[in-house]
């Protein structure tokens, strides 16, 4: 089968690779016709993480099961399903409390937890990026669609990743109807975050970034667009709240956080945030931190490079608010967040700028790292465009 296969940094290949196939009894396989390129898979295409060349990439996968393993009972051939990124068991402690983002059973490397698809640090797993995928647990995991599917799967597929990530900064941030919310980052992970709250009937959204074809789509969905290389968000979010700040707020930008000249900080967005939401408030951090940065400018760095952020959290603890963390349980939200697009309540696919075969992933990748105008978000067909 084809594949896009990480490299090196900056380097993805389209190549023949092993066929996926069943490994375990409770396996199945997957025919992907769509296939998403994920800001995370930024940070490893750019060598930013320690993901081992010669795998393929992509968490974002939807697509018709071909095949399934003798211990699968309820998903059928022929359907189509759309997979959360995490990969989990069902059955480990993390995963009966729902956190399946934190599953012990699939992360193999001992004491860590969390497994994905072509994901650093998230197991062996390969990724989606490529005709088939081989999806564990398939009965737990996969979560199945209807008759709209084919015709809307540039929506549903939005539902492995960063609609359900959007949504769970949201919950974290503790987003209620009537809300001020504020966003970093018009990638389209905060894209989706603002999005979500907008559903949740948030009174103010609005969203920072320094890339105006990103801020217009901000714009298009109902949010207040910040340009930061005009604006602090901070400032324009405490003036529109008499002094206050935002209720809450939603971190999806990372550690590769830079102010609009291009410089590095880690700590700028998590400060910003600090700053623009009012005591007591909640900050959801999706953006993804990691425990060290072996490919970064600043890995020499004795904090940096491990991973070691300094933050105003004294302003944090002074302010009273909260934080919360870490990678998306995408099964938590998938669910209804499916039933909304099926229901035409929301349609997550205003985001895509591309659609592309698999072929063209190498460009695709070097456009969307380059975040040249008008990538927002890049959806490809490995198995050709669907009708
Ligand atoms: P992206 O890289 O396309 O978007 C990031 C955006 O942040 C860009 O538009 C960039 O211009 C902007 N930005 C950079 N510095 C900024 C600053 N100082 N202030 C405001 N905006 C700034 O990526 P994405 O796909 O939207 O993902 C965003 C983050 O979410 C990434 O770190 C990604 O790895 C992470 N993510 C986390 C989860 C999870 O489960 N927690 C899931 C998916 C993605
Ligand atoms: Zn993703």
């Amino acid at each position: 089968m084809r594949a896009a296969v990480y490299e090196g940094p900056r380097t993805v290949t389209v190549k023949d690779v092993p066929d996926a196939k069943i490994e375990h009894p409770c396996d199945i396989i997957v025919k992907i016709t769509s296939t998403n390129i994920c800001g995370s898979d930024l940070h490893m295409y750019e060598g930013r993480t320690s993901f081992e060349t010669g795998r393929t990439l992509g968490h974002e996968n939807l697509g018709q099961v071909v095949e399934v393993g003798p211990g699968i009972s309820k998903v059928k051939v022929g359907e189509y399903v759309v997979l959360p990124f995490n990969i989990a068991c069902g059955f480990c402690k993390q995963c009966e409390k729902g956190l399946t983002n934190y599953c012990l059973t699939m992360q193999p490397e001992p004491a860590l937890a969390g497994a994905a698809y072509g994901f650093a640090e998230m197991g062996p797993y390969q990724g989606g990026q490529a005709e088939l995928l081989r999806v564990p647990y398939g009965d737990f995991n996969a979560l199945r669609l209807g008759e709209d599917a084919a015709e809307r799967q540039v929506d549903y597929v939005m539902l492995a990743d960063i609609f359900p990530t959007g949504y769970h900064a949201t919950e974290m941030a503790d987003v209620k109807p009537g809300d001020q919310t504020i966003v970093y980052g018009a990638g389209p992970v905060g894209l989706m975050a603002a999005y979500s709250a907008l559903l949740k009937g948030a009174g103010r959204v609005w969203v920072a970034d320094q890339q105006p074809d990103r801020l217009r789509v901000a714009e298009e969905i109902g949010a207040i667009p910040i340009d930061t290389r005009r604006e602090n968000p901070a400032e324009v979010v405490k003036e529109a709240t008499l002094g206050l700040g935002a209720d809450n707020g939603c971190e999806c930008v990372g550690y590769q956080a830079h102010d609009p000249e291009g410089k590095e900080d880690a700590a700028l967005t998590l400060n910003g945030l600090i700053d623009a939401v009012r005591f007591t408030g909640s900050l959801g951090v999706v953006g993804v931190f990691l425990p060290e940065d072996p490919g970064g400018a600043k890995a020499q760095d004795e904090l940096e490079g491990q991973g070691k952020v300094p933050f105003d959290y004294g302003l944090m603890w002074f302010k009273g608010q909260r934080m919360g963390t870490g990678q998306a349980p995408v099964k938590r939200y998938n669910r209804a967040l499916r039933d909304l697009v099926a229901g035409g309540k929301a349609e997550p696919s205003f985001l895509v700028s591309h659609e592309l075969d698999l072929d063209e992933a190498p460009t695709a990748y070097e456009k969307f790292d380059a975040r040249e105008n008008g990538w927002t978000k890049v959806v490809l067909h490995p198995n050709g465009h669907s009708a």
